[in-house]
């Protein structure tokens, strides 16, 4: 069978999850089967996904 590639970003260990109602943060401890791209629901709507910066280790 044909692989497709995934041009949409999949729910990926770690990433965090911002509710932009309430302020919920999640973070995925583990990765779904979706094959499509996986909503996470609150307060009615899509959360959006939190762009985590790498850490500037500065000392
Ligand atoms: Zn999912
Ligand atoms: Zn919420």
């Amino acid at each position: 069978m044909p692989v497709k590639s995934a041009p949409k970003k999949k729910v990926s260990k770690s990433d965090s999850y911002e509710c932009q109602a309430c302020g919920l943060v999640v973070s995925v401890d583990e990765v779904c089967d979706c094959v499509d791209v996986c909503d996470i629901i609150c307060c009615g709507q899509p959360m959006k996904r939190k762009e985590v910066k790498a850490k500037a280790t500065k000392k």
